[in-house]
């Protein structure tokens, strides 16, 4: 095996425990002490990993450990574009620290009128360079369907991109390393680094919003899928009498039934057709609702929203189950406003049971990060792909 293949290899244990002996790394690798210290030598050498002695020894020398040396790394430009059309900024560094986050709602005109989104994450990317040039690796998150392996945007029904070759266009125009990646991919990536899901093999990261995804993780592994498609559970087809037509162009899928806005259309089109509601006069005030209206009706225990609400959780429990059948994950991870409310998680839980396997043993439960989530996303990508992904880690880590 090449020297750099071991080098890598050593790396991505050591960012993995965080701090680590030479003697655990002999272990892990099933290797003499003296030929993990020759690799060691030299990644110390380049300045990519440094000493620390941790805590007293019992006599003798006190025990030395290895760290990355976030030193050597420059800062990550993360870029986050969500279904519900919110930027969020992040600079963080490779260890995990976010030193800026900031949050910018864009606009919410029509897909046909909106500005090009590449030139949109240019002006963001342009100003933060030019006020921290210190930024050494762009990180960007977008919905839909992404290629992270060709840098590009297969489908993202959320935001206009006139060239989808995201990755080559930031490469070029900033000679910065760019990843990209599915926004609940990163979810999950999230989930495994810093949320309630770091010890676990295989769980599920279930995203609501205006659009429905979800990503697997197997064996500690995001699942990619063959046309890195895994993962596109808004359009199961839930409901086959439907005459909802989804954003894909067919006709009832789980996204179509049950997103944010599917339920706010049905709710809004039931009341306009003269159904009693206590959502009416904020309908008539605002000419539009949004879903913390819904989740106000649902806490009133409004008779319309309860009754569209209960509808969608039987849907999400529909696709939900058919996850679970496929993946068997010990543990679901739900993202989107809607779960917090602990009326509908009941129902969904309720509507789950009813049609689940017994045998099937799993927990649900809401994300606990809230916002970092979103935050975090784009630097918890690169921290996966450091040491891993050849190309990128070249470029990031040249002098
Ligand atoms: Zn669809």
């Amino acid at each position: 095996m090449k020297e750099s293949i071991r080098e890598e290899e050593v790396l991505k244990i050591i960012k993995d425990y965080g701090k680590v002996s030479r003697l655990k790394l002999a272990e892990v690798f099933g290797l003499t002490s003296a030929r993990i210290s020759k690799v060691t030598k030299i990644l110390l050498e380049k300045n990519i990993i440094v000493e620390t002695a941790v805590g007293e020894s019992s006599g003798g020398r006190p025990p030395v450990y290895l760290s990355i040396n976030n030193e050597k790394f420059k800062d990550i430009l993360g870029i986050n574009l969500t279904s519900n059309r919110i930027m969020y900024i992040t600079i963080g560094k490779i260890n995990g620290d976010i030193v800026k986050r900031k949050k910018i709602s864009l606009d919410m005109l029509k897909p046909e009128k909106r500005e090009d989104t590449l030139k949109v994450i240019d002006g963001v990317v342009s100003d933060e360079i030019k006020e921290n040039p210190n930024i050494g690796a762009i990180s960007i998150i977008i919905t839909g369907s992404v290629d992270e392996e060709k840098g590009m945007s297969i489908m993202s029904p959320h935001y206009k991109l006139k060239n989808p070759k995201i990755v080559e266009y930031f490469e070029r125009k900033y000679d910065l390393p760019v990843l990209l990646e599915n926004d609940v991919r990163a979810m999950a990536l999230v989930e495994k680094q810093i949320g309630g899901c770091r010890d676990i093999e295989n769980f599920v990261v279930f995203n609501l919003g205006d659009g429905i995804g979800s990503a697997s993780c197997i064996g500690k592994k995001i699942y990619k899928g063959h046309n890195s498609m895994a993962g596109e559970a808004g359009h199961i087809v839930i409901n086959t009498n439907s005459i909802r037509k989804c954003s894909c162009g067919k006709r009832g899928c789980l996204e179509a039934e049950s997103s944010e806005i599917a339920v706010i259309k049905k709710i809004t089109s039931e009341i306009k057709i003269g159904k009693y509601s206590i959502l009416k006069d904020v309908l008539k005030e605002k000419d539009n609702l949004t879903i913390k209206d819904v989740l106000f009706g649902v806490k009133k225990r409004d008779f319309l929203v309860i009754q569209v609400m209960t509808e969608a959780m039987e849907y999400i429990a529909r696709g939900l189950n058919i996850l679970i059948s496929v993946l068997d994950p010990e543990k679901i991870v739900l993202v989107g406003e809607i779960f917090s409310s602990k009326f509908l998680m009941d129902t969904l839980k309720f509507e789950l049971n009813k049609i689940s396997l017994e045998l099937n043993k799993y927990s649900i439960e809401p994300t606990r990060l809230g916002e970092e989530l979103y935050f975090y996303s784009p630097i918890a990508v690169v921290v996966e792909n450091i040491f891993e992904n050849k190309s990128f880690t070249k470029k990031y880590t040249k002098d």
